[in-house]
């Protein structure tokens, strides 16, 4: 399983479109009172700047860095790019992220040497997408990540069977993926500072202490991993749609529907953890004439970004004096990731809304909150319409 990383991703894009910006310290993100710092060179990094951080804090630690408010549509761009280079290569890969990937090289030692395929691959990317990028080789998902983040930047590791644990060993804790700060707060409250400590755990002790992930942390601690790569789809997409019991006309109600439709759907991204780089809307007319119109959109999970992209293409479509019987909403090209990639307008504000909103929808029901706009569109979404007792019209249809 080969790991590949772009490295400081949004940086380097910038850097690509502004060849002064090379060799100098560079932070990208939110430019607002509030903003976070999305992306950080490694300049940086020595003055204690991490992606993540409040901006303000960045600029107190890094002030002669240069700032740069980030930019979505061309960190999509630049995304896209590097998984045609890879999808050309590579018939079985996932991509994990916007700037992250992982190849299935199984069965490939044959013809190349699996060693000089990844090393070629990572060069070719680097040539053709001028963005560098790091890689870790090694038999498993967990091991071969942890081996690209030791290795960063533009460089590559090979970790070869059998060497996992010793690789693994001298390392903190908290590189194994899985080991959040809470897990790792408890941890180190217990002494455990490095893997070989873990390691030489039962693993009774860790399941006794961390429950059910007890286990699964001590397998990564040994460099047993068995997940499978999840291939990557530009289909992979998510839709919601609605019939009228009566065709209509009534555009306020058309205009609620597709707003609930649009935000359930968000909310289904951001659950999962996923963004969406297109978006589709359709129309159905009491005469059966339908029309799709759809939009190719930076990476994103956004409700205020999503919903008015809806709006500007149900208004596109809509073009005929005629009822409409079925309206649907679609996402599509979809990828791991977090939201941060495109709020960069006072992100930490709107990002601490999207959490709060978010919370409330998992703890009483995805209808709990929602726009005033969408609030005639009852049955949208997975919960039960509290007022008639009807299950939901519509439901999400998943395709893989
Ligand atoms: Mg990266």
């Amino acid at each position: 399983m080969l790991h590949l990383d772009l490295d400081s991703f949004f940086v380097s894009v910038e850097r690509k479109h502004h060849s002064e910006l090379k060799n100098k310290p560079v932070i990208v993100g939110g430019m607002g009172d509030r903003g976070v710092v999305a992306s950080c060179s490694y300049e940086t990094r020595k003055f204690g700047v991490r992606s993540g951080m409040p901006m303000k804090i960045a600029r107190r630690l890094c002030p002669h860095a240069v700032y740069i408010k980030g930019n979505a549509s061309i960190y999509t761009k630049e995304s896209h790019l590097v998984t045609e280079i890879i999808k050309n290569q590579v018939p079985l890969f996932e991509k994990a992220s916007v700037d992250e990937f992982y190849a299935d090289l199984t069965g490939m030692d044959r013809f190349f040497g699996i060693e000089r395929f990844a090393k070629e691959l990572r060069e070719g990317i680097i040539k053709e997408s001028g963005l560098p990028i790091s890689v870790g080789l090694s038999q498993n998902k967990v091991v071969s990540k942890i081996a690209t983040g030791e290795v960063k930047p533009d460089a590559m590791s090979v970790i070869r069977l059998g060497e996992e644990k010793q690789f693994l060993a001298p390392l903190d804790v908290n590189k194994i993926p899985m080991i959040g700060d809470k897990t790792f707060q408890l941890l180190m409250g217990l002494g455990v500072y490095k893997v070989k400590t873990l390691q030489e755990m039962p693993v009774e002790v860790l399941e006794g202490v961390l429950g059910k992930n007890g286990r699964t942390i001590w397998k990564r601690a040994q460099g047993i991993d068995h997940t499978p790569i999840i291939p990557f789809h530009d289909r992979k997409s998510i839709s919601n749609e609605r019939t009228f019991h009566r065709d209509t006309t009534d555009v306020t109600r058309l205009h609620a529907t597709l707003v609930a439709m649009t935000e359930s759907l968000a909310f289904q991204l951001r659950r999962g953890n996923k963004l969406t780089s297109n978006i589709s809307v359709k129309i159905r007319y009491s005469d059966f004439q339908t029309s799709t119109l759809q939009v190719k959109i930076p990476y994103t999970s956004a409700d205020h970004i999503l919903i008015p992209k809806a709006e500007e293409l149900f208004k596109k479509l809509y073009n005929r004096r005629v009822l409409i019987r079925l309206i649907g909403v679609k996402l599509s090209g979809l990828v791991g990731g977090h939201y941060q990639i495109n709020l960069f307008d006072d992100s930490e504000k709107m990002l601490s809304l999207y959490h709060s909103l978010d919370r409330i929808k998992d703890k009483y029901g995805e209808r709990s909150v929602v726009r005033a706009v969408s609030m005639g569109a009852k049955t949208i979404g997975r919960m039960r319409n509290p007022f008639d007792g009807e299950p939901p019209i519509v439901l999400a249809h998943r395709n893989q």
